[in-house]
């Protein structure tokens, strides 16, 4: 077994994976489009583990106890059924064993290292699993914004290629992704002057934050998620998660430039991953817009069943 680092240890008491690391200038942050099929089972961010960036998935091949799984009761959201399943059809990501990925991070399942992965990880891992167990074709049900005809997918009319799902990927990436942004004024806390702030892309788990979160505040809060250190302020000094809310925000004030860096950083950041849309040009008018993936209903969208029940009731 691998020596464990103190960061491992650490994680193990804490709530929070400790960066071994340190932290990279978000200026230097590059994402790059690509489309899904000219990145195959490939993450866009990828573990850090093993003193490597793994990024290659592997999988098992779909079998009807994966089907069982998804379905399961208890999965109440993409964090539980993400942490159950995935784990069960992941053979490898970069060459290792969840097992072994989890044990090397202190993590102590595979399951709390799913539930730990990026989001952006996770969804671009749920598309390639829809590529290999159903394959390109997706049935997208939609009406065109401009002049309102309607896009019918089935088998007389053709479907939409998943393989043309736009996704941001990081190319270069050395170390954990943990960017420093540096703000002109900053903010104050207690007595204190926070003019750095450290973030990471949004994490699975921290989907279930957002439950019951209203809409408009959704994008605010995402970035609120993302702060996981505020060097500047002793008090916050170890506190990993939750260090960022509406008491930071407000004490931004009037320092507007600075409100949107950090609202700008956790746009860049947002744009890693999939879109989970598909992009349609209108046969009537030749508009073009973007469609929402049929991905919400994860069990369906994944399940070797899905093509065929997408037939059989038409959706
Ligand atoms: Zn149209």
């Amino acid at each position: 077994m691998a020596q464990k680092s103190s960061a491992a240890v650490a994680a193990e008491t804490s709530q929070e994976p400790v960066s071994a690391s340190g932290t990279i200038p978000f200026e230097t942050l590059k994402v790059q489009k690509v489309n899904l099929e000219d990145f195959p089972n490939r993450l866009p961010i990828g573990i850090f583990a093993f003193g490597e960036r793994l990024q290659e998935l592997e999988f098992h091949p779909y079998t009807t106890e994966h089907d069982i799984l998804l379905t399961r009761k208890g999965n109440e959201d993409l964090k539980d059924t993400m942490g159950r399943f995935l784990p069960e059809i992941i053979k490898t990501i970069g060459g290792h064993s969840l097992n072994d990925i989890a044990r090397e991070l202190g993590q102590g399942s595979p399951k709390k290292l799913v539930e730990r992965m990026y989001l952006a990880d996770v969804l671009t891992t749920v598309l390639n699993i829809r590529l290999a167990t159903v394959g390109e074709d997706v049935a997208i049900r939609d009406k065109c914004p401009n002049c309102s005809t309607k896009i019918e997918d089935n088998d007389e009319n053709g479907y939409h290629d998943l393989g043309t799902v736009e996704m941001g990927i990081i190319p270069l990436l050395e170390e954990k992704p943990i960017f420093e942004i540096n703000l002109e004024k900053g903010f104050r806390v207690a007595n204190d002057t926070a003019t750095t702030i450290h973030v990471e892309p949004f994490k699975l788990f921290q989907m279930s934050k957002l439950k019951g979160t209203p809409q408009k505040q959704i994008m605010r809060r995402m970035m609120y998620e993302m702060v996981c250190g505020i060097p500047d302020i002793p008090a916050f000094a170890g506190i990993k998660s939750g260090l960022f809310s509406d008491n930071e925000y407000a004490a931004l004030g009037k320092n507007l430039d600075d409100r949107d860096r950090l609202n700008e950083a956790a746009e860049t950041l947002l744009s890693v991953g999939p879109r989970m849309s598909i992009n349609l040009i209108c046969d009537a008018c030749s508009f073009e817009y973007s469609s929402a993936l049929p991905w919400q209903d994860v069990d369906n969208f994944l399940s070797q069943s899905a093509r065929a029940s997408a037939r059989r009731m038409d959706l």
